[in-house]
């Protein structure tokens, strides 16, 4: 007899999968192993399946074994428009912890649900996906019956976009990039005054050894929440990235992103810059501007200085090329900016021509003045160029890094929400449902699937944790009306009020949270309630 014919009890399998008819649903799995201690719990929150003596919590850290109950460690997150009492904010739920829940924080007036808004961060899974989602909230907005279907998604397809506003250089594209050794990611192309990284994703988290996941998933969960990452690039430079915090560039604070290109900034000072100076040198590594050649210049009707500068000209008064990439002027790797220039037309030039050399941002700054043998020879700054200078560099916004998490909600997490899990797909691009994460407007990505894109900023603190399998945990919350819930085959026996989730928590027991975290809606976040998703 061979393994497959085992299975003598497939016509009862066929007969419980059969549509309107309920199998019996466990809460808990029954134990693997019989040798299984009898005082430990599995957890079955994640597929690593930890058996978790009481008191003590499992791999990940985010599932307890408390006197025989698996719980959910840390407390589901919700949001209110305005935060009463932001020194209190933390309550057990009543009923599930045998405490009282203390002084009622919110009045159950319907009219108030309005108010709530209950994030994944927190909430728990129901994995192995055939269960439905840990909080499917029934509540009003604006007078509309809504629902919102809640749960921490566990993602090893996913990634981190980050773009660090900078002019240095970072390394080249496809690059590496590693933490503690190991490869996380790569650099991939520069926006404009950006560069762009990929960090995390499938091929590393699964795809090499178990030390490139494990530092993968570290690195990953850190920069989720919010925190400071150290990378390195092959071939490039060295990195401290933190969202919403200016990138760190071979152990130096970048201050500044640029204004625009060589060629841009020009143009932008050129009305400015005539009459202070008779060249002006825009140093950039992408497109180094020379004022006189220049369309702007000409438009001025600015005389040719004679400057012949190295490089490969691309459009008038416009190089490419004139240094390789770097951390110096521009984003180039020069330290001084008369290295770019090849040497001065003898017939054109003259003694005692006004040049300016700038970089993009204004950090980098040198005023010359061409002596007889048309050398150009250092001078103080007039003060009325300064000012010039100055005003490029009020033009540049401050650097940042940005973080945004992006993953892809796969078939089972849609099923948590509703038993015909392309429903909810297509109800999200129909703009009916909208889709956030820990209550921040998640991006969604135009083609197949439910693809998010968020930024990290926007989301409550701490809200990734990680599973060893290795796979980042994330909140999402699914928010509709609750007649479209119902036609899209949520459900609907899952479906609890504000009221008595806030008096009770999750719908189910095992791997439940305990306590409600209230925080307040950010500013720059919509109220996720009765707004369309973000379709891209
Ligand atoms: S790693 Fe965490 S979620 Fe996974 S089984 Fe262990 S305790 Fe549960």
């Amino acid at each position: 007899m061979t393994e497959h014919t085992k299975t003598d009890g497939l016509p009862a399998m066929e007969a419980a999968t059969t549509f309107g008819t309920e199998p019996q649903v466990l809460e808990r799995a029954r134990p693997r192993s019989e040798r299984m201690a009898s005082e430990k719990i599995e957890c079955n929150a994640c597929p690593v399946l930890c058996q978790i003596s009481d008191g003590r919590s499992g791999a990940c850290d985010r599932y307890a074994n408390q006197g025989g109950t698996l719980v959910r460690v840390d407390p589901v997150v919700l949001l209110r428009r305005a935060l009463v009492d932001a020194s209190a904010p933390l309550v057990p739920f009543a009923g599930r912890t045998g405490e009282e829940a203390g002084a009622p924080d919110w009045s159950g007036d319907l009219l108030l649900a309005d108010e709530v808004f209950v994030t994944g961060v927190g909430a728990s899974t129901t994995y192995p996906d055939y269960k439905p989602a840990p909080f499917i909230v029934a509540s009003k907005a604006q007078g509309v019956d809504m629902v919102t279907v809640v749960t921490e998604g566990i993602f090893s397809y996913c990634s981190f976009k980050v773009k660090i506003d900078t002019d240095r250089y970072l390394g080249p594209e496809q690059a590496n990039v590693r933490c503690k050794g190991e490869v996380v990611g790569h650099v991939t192309t520069a926006e404009y005054g950006s560069q762009m990284l990929s960090l995390g994703g499938v091929h590393h988290l699964t795809g090499g050894s178990k030390k490139e996941g494990r530092v993968t998933v570290q690195m990953m969960e850190a920069l989720g929440n919010k925190q400071a990452v150290e990378l390195t690039i092959d071939g490039g430079s060295q990195l401290v990235v933190q969202a919403g915090r200016p990138p760190i560039v071979n152990g130096v604070e970048e201050q500044r992103m640029r204004v625009g290109c060589g060629s841009a900034a020009v143009g932008i000072f050129a009305k400015q810059l005539y009459g202070e100076a008779d060249e002006v040198v825009v140093v950039d590594d992408h497109i180094t501007g020379v004022l006189t050649e220049h369309q702007a210049g000409r438009c001025l009707d600015m005389p040719r200085s004679g400057i012949q500068m190295r490089g490969r000209k691309s459009t008038p008064g416009r190089y490419f090329q004139v240094a390789n990439p770097g951390t110096g002027w521009g984003g180039t790797d020069i330290a001084d900016p008369l290295s770019i220039i090849e040497g001065w037309d003898a017939g054109v030039a003259r003694p005692g021509l006004r040049l300016l050399m700038t970089s993009t941002t204004g950090e980098h700054a040198a005023w010359y003045v061409l002596d007889e043998a048309l050398k150009p020879v250092e001078q103080p700054m007039p003060e009325s160029v300064r000012r010039i200078i100055a005003r490029i560099g009020d033009n540049c916004e401050p650097s940042l890094c940005t973080v945004l998490f992006l993953g892809g909600a796969g078939g089972s997490l849609r099923a948590g929400v509703t038993e015909n899990p392309v429903l909810l797909t297509r109800a999200i691009k129909q703009a009916l449902v909208n889709v956030t994460c820990g209550g921040a407007p998640a991006y969604v990505w135009p083609g197949g699937g439910i693809t998010v894109m968020v930024d990290v900023l926007r989301m409550p603190d701490r809200s990734f944790g990680t599973v060893p399998t290795p796979a980042i945990v994330a909140p999402m919350e699914f928010s509709m009306r609750l007649a479209d819930y119902q036609r899209l085959g949520g459900h609907m026996a899952h479906v609890h009020s504000l009221e008595q989730m806030l008096q009770a928590g999750a719908w189910h027991n095992e791997g439940a949270p305990t306590a409600r975290l209230w925080a307040q809606n950010p500013a720059a976040n919509p109220w996720p309630l009765g707004q369309p998703p973000l379709l891209g």
